[in-house]
């Protein structure tokens, strides 16, 4: 006679029991990534020439030699993860082969990291800092908390600090700060590769607003690449008054949601993904308004994760419902094509289209 327990299979069990370590441990990942950023693992093996053995590191980021072992498994996490690569050397010595001869080497994503001197002209380092704030990843223990909630909170922001993203940046200088940087270095990577894959969104343009432009990054790109076109960025008056100057990009400050000064396109990067859908059809009913109708180059550019859209493979995806998982914090969502398509219709225009998808993220264009 067999009893249920006899008829799970023990491959399943084995499985599952795998499974379930490796995503219980999974934020010691980002843990483990975050401790490597700050403490300047990615640019110690840059200085390096780009290869570097535990002891090198040790002595490059000056850590003290009796955390070495420990070190050693610091990096094996970090090498699972793919945020380093590890080869062996064969041992010159067998004293070698007994501390191991572990080269660490940069992959594609501690290349975004090395700060300081040599870091890329796409350093990274400012959104690590921004997006994994210890007050920002504890807000995350409340998640079960907040799906109970039946009172009403807005967001899980809203929830634990008691006001909106906006309030919180405007009411912290050192999160405002942190996070215009970190928009700053996000908008210089993906501008760099929008303006190669898809500049041609720009052509026809002779003035643009980016709206919720930040410090703009994106608008000194955009004329930088195209510099018949008219910049300027609308920003809320916090973000603005830290804004550098810059000769060829205006500043403006004030509410989105009030007045959007008039161009022949709009442009919108990382903003949609910050409210809730019916903020997002309030918003695009504004730049509507804002839009030159007659231009010919009459539009809007949204860069924005569109979920599952083009090429996808699995580490795209897992890292686009993460993201959304952590906009869903402020109310914002990333959002599938049926998505946007529902509300770009909802806001009164008339043709949606994905123009290209570039990794995480897609270049939008909206019609009147
Ligand atoms: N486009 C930038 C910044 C995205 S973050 C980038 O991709 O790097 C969203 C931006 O919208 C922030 O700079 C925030 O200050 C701005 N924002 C939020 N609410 C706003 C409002 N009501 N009016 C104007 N800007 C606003």
């Amino acid at each position: 006679m067999s009893s249920s327990r006899d008829e799970i299979k023990t491959t399943s069990l084995i499985q599952g029991h795998v499974e379930l370590f490796r995503l219980m441990f999974s934020h010691l990942k980002s843990q483990a990534l975050r401790c490597a950023g700050n403490l300047g693992i990615p640019g110690a093996i840059h200085r390096r020439g780009g290869a570097a053995t535990i002891s090198d590191i040790i002595t490059e980021t000056g850590l003290p030699q009796s955390k070495l072992q420990h070190l050693r498994r610091l990096m094996r996490v970090l090498a699972v993860s793919g945020v380093v690569a590890a080869s062996n050397q064969p041992p010159s010595s067998a004293a070698e082969s007994c501390t191991g001869d572990t080269i660490y080497t940069l992959t594609p994503v501690s290349s975004l990291l090395v700060g300081g001197e040599g870091a890329s002209p796409f350093d990274m380092s400012a959104l690590l800092r921004a997006l994994m704030r210890p007050t920002t990843t504890a807000m995350f223990f409340h998640l079960e908390e907040w799906f109970r909630d039946d009172t009403g909170a807005e967001s899980l922001v809203h929830m634990v600090h008691g006001s909106s993203p906006w309030t919180l940046t405007k009411n912290d200088t050192t999160l405002n700060t942190a996070l215009n940087d970190a928009c700053v270095a996000d908008t210089n990577l993906v501008m760099q590769v929008v303006l190669t894959e898809a500049g041609d969104v720009f052509r026809g343009i002779g003035s643009l607003v980016d709206v919720g432009g930040g410090h703009g990054a994106a608008a000194i790109a955009i004329s930088r690449a195209f510099p018949q076109v008219k910049c300027t960025v609308l920003d809320l008056p916090h973000v603005i008054s830290q804004a550098p100057e810059h000769s060829t990009v205006q500043f403006v400050a004030g509410d989105m949601f009030d007045f959007i000064p008039p161009a022949d396109a709009i442009f919108l990067k990382g903003v949609m993904d910050s409210f809730s859908d019916e903020d997002c059809v309030k918003l695009l009913r504004q730049c509507k308004k804002a839009i030159h109708r007659d231009s010919a180059g009459g539009k809007i550019i949204i860069i924005n994760s569109v979920i599952g859209f083009g090429p996808q493979d699995d580490v795209v995806r897992e890292a686009q419902v993460l993201f959304d998982l952590y906009m869903m914090c402020g109310n914002g969502a990333e959002q599938e094509e049926h998505e946007w398509k529902r509300i770009i219709l909802e806001a009164g225009f008339s043709e949606f289209k994905v123009v290209a998808t570039l990794g995480l993220v897609s270049v939008i264009e909206v019609l009147p």
